[in-house]
């Protein structure tokens, strides 16, 4: 993540779902979209899937419009971040009346002020000095108010993910191979460009996927990018997801 963070209370860094917070975002705070500039938004696989689709752009036009691609030394999946405005350092999406893609908007910004600790708990990444919200009399408790957020599917892609990179983390397979990267990069962040290599490639040819399965993936973006990450966890660890299909006799 992503957000500047500001000293906070330590107290308030383990929050767990059902406690209360006091906090309002809308139109009258007088730091409305302050929070969207001079940020760094870490997007994950599913935030790329979701704000192209909403813009209604291909993969490749959102990776080279709206981002920046990071390489992580000794790692195979890079840090993709939105690009903000080279002169005001404003997120591109920013506009005085709010998010230009509030629906789509990416998994940070659902969650501030809040993140997420690795043991399911909340904290607070600012305080009521920066974001005046935190201030506002309107108390929520914090479960409900992501439930608000639609945060669900974020959290479950975020869970995929997790489960690949920790993987990778243990087995460091290929990570200096540019043809693993870039297969690796494709099916996680060019959604459109793996679509078309699963269906237009010999892939289908040399793996046995259940048919139903290739139906919904058609159509689904959602579920393009679960088989994007079985995918991954078949051809980096062998993960018994697909099986190759055996290859006809020959007289
Ligand atoms: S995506 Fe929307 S909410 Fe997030 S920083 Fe940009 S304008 Fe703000
Ligand atoms: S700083 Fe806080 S209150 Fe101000 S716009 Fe951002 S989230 Fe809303």
């Amino acid at each position: 993540m992503t957000f500047k963070t500001s000293n906070t209370n330590n107290k308030k860094s383990r929050l767990e779902s059902t406690h209360p917070f006091q906090f309002n975002c809308s139109l009258g705070v007088s730091c409305f979209t302050k929070c969207c500039q001079d940020i760094n938004i870490v997007l994950t696989p599913y935030d790329v899937l979701r704000i192209k689709n909403g813009l209604a752009i291909s993969s490749d036009e959102f990776l080279d419009r709206y981002t920046l691609i990071i390489p992580k030394e000794n790692l195979l999946i890079p840090i993709v971040v939105l690009h903000m405005n080279e002169t005001d350092k404003k997120c591109p999406f920013v506009t005085d009346t709010g998010c230009s893609i509030y629906s789509d908007r990416p998994w940070p910004c659902r969650m501030y002020p809040l993140d997420m600790n690795n043991d399911g708990t909340y904290r607070l990444i600012t305080n009521d000095s920066h974001c005046l919200g935190l201030k506002e009399e309107s108390t929520k408790i914090i479960s409900s108010w992501l439930e608000g957020q639609e945060i669900d599917p974020y959290e479950e892609m975020n869970e995929y993910l997790s489960s690949l990179t920790i993987q990778l983390q243990s087995n460091k397979l290929g990570i200096n191979n540019p043809k693993i990267q870039q297969m690796v990069i494709m099916a996680l962040y060019n959604l459109d460009k793996f679509r078309e290599f699963v269906f237009t490639s010999t892939f289908l040819d040399r793996l046995d996927v259940d048919p139903e399965r290739i139906e919904i993936i058609k159509r689904d973006d959602y579920e393009l990018l679960v088989f994007a990450f079985d995918w991954l966890k078949f051809g980096l660890f062998g993960k018994k997801v697909f099986w190759v299909k055996e290859k006809p006799k020959t007289e």
